[in-house]
């Protein structure tokens, strides 16, 4: 059998990204500059790079970007007070307060108090409430299973396959992958299955998939022998793993896997994600998407 066709996570993000920067320019010509704002408490080092990334990929596209940095020991009234600036602040279209938060700050009270119109990730209850009952066109729609579905429909295009009445199996329900992920599948009318750490036979579920979605955190756990042939198979897991050998500061070696052996599901499916490399380059490029989105709302463009 023939290796799968692999979904390249680099080429299809830089498409989006220009697309966003050729739509940021179509907006700032009528008066619009699409605005991000970010909002890092502490200095979690991945955190550091996660919003720093962001702030870049918002600035080549064309944006206005502006980052705030809290030290750790903000309290809550602080940061609420710091949302509704944002919120009330015309030349802002997106926040994104970047998670994890300090233990002393109630995150969902301060993820429920962003403007649900500048909530570019997806995370308020307005907008999990607007995809679940199919409101696509209001939703701000969490990145990164927005970013796996470009990745499915990319998948489609190479394999001229078609969505409707196929079936999809998501194993993970977790609120910001596997939820939204399943409800993109219903709204596109696959069969949607979700699976997760209490399902049975799992292998047998997943082996009735023509799409099967991981968001699990578990490495390499979905198997070759798991996929149905010419499955569609997207890898949303990242998982740090023991590497071979030492860095050059003598400490051992780590390298990244996703949640599906690669290489044998490769061997079986019709197309698959690889990581790195994959869905996870999908993520920031669908923020600054959503961003340009909700200026171009906002604009009533
Ligand atoms: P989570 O821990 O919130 O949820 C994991 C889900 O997997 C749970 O719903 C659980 O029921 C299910 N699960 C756990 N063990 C299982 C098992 N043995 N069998 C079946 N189901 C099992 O995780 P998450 O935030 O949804 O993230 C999942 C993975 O995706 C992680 O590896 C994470 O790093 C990665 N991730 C990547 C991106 C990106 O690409 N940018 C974004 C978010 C998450």
């Amino acid at each position: 059998m023939s290796e799968a066709y692999v979904l390249d996570g680099k080429a299809i993000a830089d498409g989006v990204i220009e697309e966003v920067a050729s739509g940021t320019r179509a907006l700032v010509a009528r008066g619009v500059k699409p605005g991000l704002a970010t909002v890092l408490v502490g200095a979690d080092p991945a955190s550091q790079v996660y919003v720093g990334a962001k702030g870049k990929a918002a600035e080549s596209c064309g944006f206005y970007s502006v980052q705030h940095t809290l030290p750790a020991n903000t309290g809550e009234a602080e940061l609420l007070a710091l949302v509704a600036s944002l919120n009330a602040d015309p030349a802002v279209h997106g926040i994104l307060v970047q998670l994890p938060l300090p233990g002393h700050v109630n995150a969902p009270r301060v993820l429920e108090s962003i403007d649900p119109r500048k909530d570019v990730d997806g995370f308020h209850p307005v907008n999990v409430g607007l995809l679940s009952i199919g409101e696509m066109g209001r939703a701000l729609i969490p990145c990164t299973p927005a970013g796996a579905m470009i990745m499915i429909d990319k998948a489609c295009e190479a394999l001229g396959a078609t969505l409707a009445g196929k079936e999809a199996v998501i194993i993970g329900r977790s609120n910001i992958v596997g939820k939204p992920m399943a409800q993109l599948m219903l709204s596109r009318n696959c069969t949607v299955t979700i699976a997760h750490s209490r399902t049975r036979d799992l292998p047998e579920v997943a082996q009735r998939a023509d799409i099967l979605v991981a968001a699990v955190g578990q490495p390499e756990m979905v198997r070759g022998s798991w996929v149905k042939p010419g499955a569609i198979v997207i890898d949303v897991g990242i998982n740090r793993v023991p590497g071979e050998g030492l860095d050059d500061a003598g400490k051992p070696k780590t390298r990244l896997v996703g949640d599906v052996a690669y290489a044998e599901a490769a061997r079986v499916a019709g197309a698959v994600t690889p990581v790195p490399g994959g869905v996870g380059r999908m993520t920031i490029a669908m923020l600054m998407a959503n961003t340009l989105e909700a200026a171009k709302r906002a604009a009533g463009a």
